[in-house]
């Protein structure tokens, strides 16, 4: 290890096991929304917050971030997630409402946990985050999904602009040429960056723990000739938004298979993550962190959408703030105080 990355190692919440992140979604782009989720779990005390690589999204997290700085001193890292390749967090649904019978009961809209879709309108592409649950709920089948994904070209360019502390790259077993391709070309923009976070599981790939450690060794390869710090982020179960015992068991199995075998750096679960996690550990197992994706935006959904009804932000509402903040420190603070 050089002692770049060990300097890096060093001295960070990571090493503790009490890391916990925000995902506020590869694909996310409610920027009213960001702003306020990355504000309240920056007040509840995440060290990191994911939001998708996009300048008015980051732009809409950077408002959330300093107005909790100046209130509480708190500051957050700022992560942009990217993908090496097709994948299911880089996407949006879309149909053509026009096509849709007048009786139709509209189970896609009942399904939708953002309430992006609307009766008559279609698919709200800001607020959609390609959770995928309305993909099979049409009976005509009219609803199909639609890449979003950064070609490698720009990358630079966008990470400059952007400055974030950190970027997370989505992959997936057999896109070893294409993840060093990706990492090269967002470090062009010589922004130094905390750590590369790296995001792999094995559902949806029909790979084995065993092969899913053999590629993850492969991208600590990668990130030690580019001299990079990795966070490994175990995917259990991706975008499942399933808040049960049973999606928060497989987050777990994942971490307990993988860690004898994984490269070095933290372990930090993801993927089906929620408040029965914690539960699902022995006190003296430990890993080094966890990231709350669909849970914490569904938890906050139905008061973001009360202040959205007043015409104004979570910020410039104190009983909505506090009702808010109460709900992230409840998920989060099992965490930040094992
Ligand atoms: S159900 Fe998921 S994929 Fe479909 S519109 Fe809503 S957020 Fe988008
Ligand atoms: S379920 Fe299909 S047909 Fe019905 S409103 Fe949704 S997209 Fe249209």
């Amino acid at each position: 290890m050089s002692l770049k990355q060990q300097a890096v190692f060093s001295g960070l919440d990571l090493s503790n096991g009490t890391w916990v992140k925000l995902i506020c979604g590869a694909s996310n782009e409610d920027l009213p929304s960001i702003a306020d989720l990355c504000a309240v779990f920056a007040a509840a005390g995440v060290h990191c917050v994911d939001v998708a690589a996009d300048i008015a999204v980051v732009n809409a997290a950077r408002q959330g971030l300093e107005w909790v700085q100046s209130r509480f001193g708190v500051r957050p890292w700022l992560m942009v997630s990217i993908s090496d390749g097709k994948d299911i967090h880089f996407r949006k649904a879309w149909f053509d409402p026009t096509l849709c019978p007048v009786n139709c009961p509209r189970p896609c809209q009942k399904i939708c946990p953002v309430d992006a879709i609307n009766s008559r309108a279609g698919i709200n592409q800001s607020l959609c985050y390609g959770c995928g649950r309305c993909l099979p709920s049409c009976p005509l089948g009219l609803i199909n999904e639609q890449e979003k994904h950064l070609k490698t070209n720009d990358l630079a360019h966008l990470i400059s602009e952007i400055r974030p502390d950190a970027v997370e790259i989505h992959t997936a077993p057999g896109r070893r040429e294409a993840f060093e391709t990706t990492l090269e070309s967002l470090l062009i923009s010589q922004i130094p960056l905390k750590r590369i976070a790296v995001s792999c599981g094995t559902e949806g790939h029909g790979i084995t723990t065993e092969t899913l450690a053999k590629e993850l060794w492969h991208r600590h390869a990668c990130l030690r000739r580019h001299d990079q710090a990795p966070l490994w982020q175990l995917d259990g179960r991706p975008m499942s938004g399933d808040v049960g015992a049973g999606a928060a068991k497989i987050a777990v199995s994942l971490w307990e298979k993988i860690r004898p075998i994984a490269p070095p750096g933290p372990l930090q679960l993801a993927g089906g993550t929620n408040a029965h996690t914690i539960n699902q550990l022995t006190p003296n197992s430990r890993p080094d962190g966890i990231a709350f994706g669909g849970i914490a935006r569904q938890l906050l959904h139905p008061i973001l959408l009360k202040a959205q009804e007043r015409h104004c932000s979570l910020r410039e509402w104190p009983e909505g703030w506090e009702f808010a903040l109460t709900q992230a420190k409840q998920l989060i603070n099992p965490w930040l105080s094992r």
